[in-house]
């Protein structure tokens, strides 16, 4: 007997549809809980198993209402299987052995099957379960617990002493990079892949404008922010010609004039030309694919070192100048490369104020740094000092030259990770005390802990993708590009 599935009043074209619009605005809410790359659209895992256990002479409306596709967005709702489809669906077993993130499976659940999901990787594994087991087990009480040991966890970082030394109150975003000893001049210069901080536009124009700009002050380079904003208040006239934002009229002009005169800006910050006013947004000054970074302090061009650290400016199969400092960072040698902030982000009234970073904000970040050694030293546990797995006998970050994932945090990022770890920790067995003094069996007590613990730990990945050294700025829309961001398929 032949399946709906393979029949030819199996709704594929609406099935297709709603899929689509699944993938795009219409995506189920729990995917936001972890970045997962290939997901599959839960109506259509829905349509496909159904129809699967379905005769091919069913009536195609009453397919169409049991999987709810006349829903605006069917995977919001259970399927709505009438009483003549149990004797299909009794009994029947689901097996996906490949499980992702679950949609397959998740749909068979709410189908009424019995379903099994295999999942090598073991994070994904834990997310199955997030998705799968604990919320059917559990119901809505989670909910609640996660949401009130989430803040429990809040509160406690917020009055850690420690915490407290390391972090300004009211910085929300740092900004930071790497520098580098220049070899032709000695002195520092940081690496600086995109000097944009906002470049936000609706449809009346520009919103925001702000950039970094570098100065030479004695042996260092600081770093200047430019805020358009600031400067000039309406910027929705911005043109922007490549790196250049140009202003046309009088107005612009006076203002500009009157900025220099007062020191809100410099001279050499900006072109006045006639009636218009350029400001000019600084070039990468990294270039990793040429192996190429240039120093902001001599103007000179660093290219390859020799395993001594020599710098030459051609070197067969010679590594890039930055990709043997920042080796030598991680194996402990800091005379190459170190850890600079250079802008902090305040929020204020839902808008950005960009400030650059001072020297004591660079000395809390180092202060750090004595904290994480000691831990190392130390062996601790909770750092997480697994080896990066090779891809292709390639690491997956060239150039960071980590290849241990405690690598990709600065410092305080990674005391900070520890601390949550520690916290979720410690959330678990408290969880887990309070369900026994109610009542509950030891093992019921310990699985509901390990949920509460779990939907943490999940919140503690996205943490993490959006604190670590390869989380970037992202000028034209949500500021903070999270770590998978250019990843994504
Ligand atoms: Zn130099």
């Amino acid at each position: 007997m032949k399946t709906f599935l393979e029949s030819l009043k199996f709704p594929v074209q609406e099935v297709n549809r709603k899929s689509s619009s699944e993938k795009g605005p219409g995506r189920p809410p729990y995917w936001e809980m972890v970045f997962y790359w290939t997901r599959k659209p839960l109506v259509g895992a829905r349509a496909v198993i159904a129809g699967a256990l379905l005769p091919e002479d069913l009536d195609e409306n009453l397919f169409k209402v049991a999987i709810r596709l006349s829903s605006r967005t069917p995977h919001r709702e259970n399927p709505q299987t009438p009483a003549e489809f149990a004797k299909y669906f009794e009994g029947k077993k689901l097996l996906d052995p490949f499980a992702g993130f679950g949609s397959i499976p998740l749909e068979g659940l709410r189908l009424g099957l019995d379903v099994t999901a295999v999942e090598l990787l073991p994070t994904t594994y834990i997310f199955l379960k997030a998705v799968l087991e604990y919320p059917k087990k559990f119901g809505k009480s989670l909910i609640k617990d996660v949401g009130r040991w989430g803040e429990w966890i809040t509160e406690q970082l917020k009055n850690d002493p420690e915490i407290r030394e390391l972090y300004d109150d009211d910085v929300a975003v740092y900004i930071g990079t790497w520098e580098i000893k220049c070899p032709h001049c000695g002195r520092w210069t940081p690496a600086i892949g995109n000097f944009w901080l906002a470049r936000v536009k609706d449809n009346k124009g520009y919103k925001r404008l702000a950039y970094m700009k570098p100065e030479k002050n004695g042996d260092e380079v600081e770093i200047k922010v430019i805020d358009l904003n600031e400067i000039l208040g309406d910027i929705s006239k911005a043109k922007i010609d490549g790196n250049e934002i140009i202003f046309e009229g009088e107005n612009y002009v006076k203002t500009v004039k009157e900025a220099i005169r007062s020191g809100k800006l410099k001279q050499n910050d900006v072109k006045i030309d006639g009636n218009k006013v350029i400001f000019k947004v600084p070039s990468a000054n990294i270039e990793s694919r040429r192996s190429q970074l240039t120093c902001l302090m001599c103007g000179n061009v660093i290219k390859y070192a020799d395993e001594n650290g020599n710098h030459h400016m051609k070197l067969k199969n010679g590594d890039f100048y930055v990709k043997f400092a920042l080796r030598k960072y991680h194996e402990g040698d800091e005379h190459f490369a170190r850890q600079r902030l250079l802008v902090k982000v305040k929020i204020d009234e839902r808008d950005l104020i960009f400030e650059p970073a001072t020297r004591e904000d660079n000395e809390r970040l180092w202060k750090a740094k004595e904290k994480v050694k000691e831990m190392l030293e130390k062996g601790d546990p909770d750092v997480p000092s697994e080896t990066i797995p090779l891809y292709e006998n390639r690491r997956i970050t060239p150039i960071l030259s980590a290849e241990k994932w405690y690598q990709f945090f600065n410092p305080r990022q990674l005391l900070t990770l520890i601390k949550i770890v520690r916290l979720i920790r410690e959330v678990g067995k408290k969880v887990e005390e309070e369900k026994l003094k109610e009542g509950w069996s030891a093992e019921q007590a310990f699985e509901y802990a390990e949920a509460v613990a779990t939907y943490l730990s999940v919140a503690l990945v996205n943490q993490v993708r959006h604190n670590c050294i390869v989380t970037s700025v992202e000028p034209t829309r949500k500021f903070v590009a999270h770590a998978l961001a250019s990843r994504g398929i």
